[in-house]
């Protein structure tokens, strides 16, 4: 399959990792848009938050576990921002499931 995070998780495209286990996977985003991105991803490929069912969402249960210990981990004591994007009007760019922890400084108020 040809999948960016896929790529990523296989070390076949470089990343800078921030976390690993055999679930999930930890990596700052490459086009930053706030002085901390990270994005975290499920090792299974699954598209996005609309494809999570009773069977896989353990695998975004133990990611929103591992979380908290990220943004410690990345100096965000103030508070970050967990946002996922979801299709087209979502303006998801990449068909893996992802959710961006965003930091480092105040955040807009402006979500949408
Ligand atoms: P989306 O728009 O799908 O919610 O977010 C995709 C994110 O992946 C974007 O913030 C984008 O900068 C990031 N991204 C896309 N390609 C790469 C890559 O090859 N490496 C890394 N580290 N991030 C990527
Ligand atoms: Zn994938």
């Amino acid at each position: 399959m040809n999948c960016i995070f896929c790529s990523i998780i296989s070390g076949d495209i470089p990343s800078k990792k921030v976390y690993e286990d055999e679930i999930c996977f930890a990596f700052l985003d490459i086009n930053p848009q706030a002085p901390v991105h990270c994005l975290i991803v499920p090792k299974a490929h699954i598209q996005s938050a609309d494809e999570v069912n009773e069977e896989n969402a353990c695998v975004v249960a133990h990611i929103f576990s591992v979380i908290p210990k990220i943004a410690k981990e990345l100096g965000l004591s103030a508070g970050y921002r967990v946002v996922t994007n979801i299709g087209e009007d979502g303006r998801q760019s990449v068909k893996h499931l992802h959710f961006h922890i965003l930091g480092g400084k105040q955040l807009s108020e402006n979500m949408a």
